[in-house]
């Protein structure tokens, strides 16, 4: 038997289809990532409104039969847009944040504390303390850092890697964390001095709010990106193409 679900999710982008429908993924807060069809969701009249855009958290109805790839969504309401997240200045930063949980997880694999911290983060953007500190990178770096923790890969910043010396010299991307000057040339990548290790420690350890107060270089973001991308190898399939301006 259909059941019929409610759920809140955020919109994380979507995919037109065919003149007047589009294909709308959100990650929602008790099913995870799940993708649906919003039928006649790109007639201006559509019974959706604004419920089906980018960035907005929204009240979802639909009717769950057995496990599928897209739903059909009955009716959705917006709750709230997060209206300047789509100024040209935080486009870019709401785009990345929403983009790693759309790459880095899978269909119905629900996960409440990503979801509360992909709110929080697109709350923190919306707000006015973020226009006024325009430290987005930080907030950004400290998103990311968050996401991969939550997701299994937390960097170990005790001790070193390879011998547990808790004096750790450098931070490596490929050893997922602290290593000593010992074991330097145990790794190959390139490394990080212990400036880096005591600001993703700082960006790990405070809430996300206060990462707007601190303005890490812009490499702590790349280091911080460059870490997402070599732990969640998977992030780049079932990718949509992103269409924010689809309505
Ligand atoms: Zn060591």
């Amino acid at each position: 038997m259909p059941k019929i679900l409610k759920t809140q999710g955020i919109c994380l982008g979507s995919q037109r289809l065919r003149e007047s429908s589009k294909i709308v993924t959100f990650y929602t807060e008790h099913h995870g990532k799940l993708s649906f069809i919003g039928k006649g969701a790109r007639n201006p009249s559509s019974k959706f409104g604004s419920a089906l855009e980018i960035f907005g958290l929204a009240e979802l109805i639909f009717y769950k039969t057995e496990r599928k790839q897209v739903y059909t969504l009955s009716d959705a309401f917006l709750i709230d847009s997060f209206s300047t997240l789509k100024m040209p200045d935080k486009y870019l930063y709401a785009h990345q944040i929403v983009e790693l949980v759309f790459r880095a997880t899978s269909l119905e694999d629900p996960n409440h504390k990503l979801y509360l911290l992909l709110h929080n983060a697109l709350k923190i953007l919306d707000s006015n303390h973020s226009a006024k500190s325009k430290n987005y990178q930080s907030l950004l770096s400290a998103y990311y850092l968050k996401v991969i923790s939550i997701l299994g890969f937390k960097p170990e910043l005790r001790h070193c890697v390879v011998c547990k010396n808790p004096k750790g010299a450098y931070f490596s991307i490929e050893r997922g964390g602290m290593v000593c000057s010992s074991d330097k040339h145990q790794t190959t990548d390139r490394t990080y001095g212990i400036q880096y290790i005591n600001t993703i420690k700082y960006l790990l350890n405070t809430p996300l709010s206060k990462s707007l107060q601190f303005s890490p270089s812009q490499l702590t973001l790349k280091l911080a990106q460059d870490y997402a991308k070599y732990h969640l190898e998977n992030v780049q399939i079932n990718s949509l193409q992103f269409d924010p301006d689809n309505k």
